[in-house]
Parts: structure tokens; C-alpha cells; sequence
């Protein structure tokens, strides 16, 4: 998988995204690359609105899509992020058990 991605995969990629099925790798990269795209942003926001906005024509909840769809640009990101966080968060226990463990150790041979 490429580290970058061209408008015209984003754009092929729209869908998927809207429907959260995409792999964390490529929702990384196109998350990427909307933020800093304005076309394929405002494709994003277009294609969301269609395919969001028409199941529910009915409802008053219709007309804050666009915070919706940043919303679903954060669980993306975050859903892509959360690997990364575990082994974060291991690696912290294992400094922390480390520093513990050495100063139980340095209390004990004093
Ligand atoms: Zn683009």
C-alpha cells in the first residue's frame, strides 16, 4: 500500500470510507489526503451528503451532516490510531513497571 494517494483513488474510495469499510492503512492515507485536498473534500462532503442525506429525508436530523461527517473523519482517524495507541500504552507499562521494579529492587538491597 502506498503511503500517498491520488484524487482519483480517494474519489474511487468514497464510498467505502462513508460506509466505514475501509482498512485502517488506507483511512489514514485518505484521511490525509482530504484534509489537505480541497476537491476531494468537497467530493467526500457531496457524496456523504447523497448518500446520508437521502435516508433520511424525513428527518430533522438531515441538516447537521457536515458535523456528522467530520465526526466520521474522527472515527476513522482514531479507529486507524488505536494500533498505534496500544502499543503506545505497553510500552509506557513497560517503563513504568521498569522505574517501579527498580526502585522497589534499589529498597530492597539498601
Ligand atoms: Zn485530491
Amino acid at each position: 500500500m502506498k503511503k500517498q494517494m491520488t484524487c482519483e483513488e480517494v474519489q474511487k474510495n468514497i464510498p467505502d470510507f462513508i460506509d466505514t469499510r475501509m482498512d485502517s492503512k488506507e483511512s489514514v492515507a485518505f484521511i490525509r489526503h482530504v484534509r489537505n485536498c480541497k476537491a476531494c473534500m468537497e467530493e467526500l462532503s457531496v457524496e456523504y451528503l447523497v448518500v446520508v442525506g437521502v435516508k433520511r429525508l424525513d428527518s430533522a436530523s438531515a441538516f447537521n451532516l457536515n458535523q456528522e461527517l467530520e465526526e466520521l473523519i474522527d472515527q476513522n482517524e482514531q479507529k486507524a490510531r488505536q494500533k498505534r495507541q496500544i502499543s503506545l500504552a505497553i510500552f509506557v507499562a513497560a517503563i513504568l513497571l521498569a522505574v517501579v521494579g527498580g526502585y522497589f529492587l534499589s529498597g530492597v538491597f539498601r
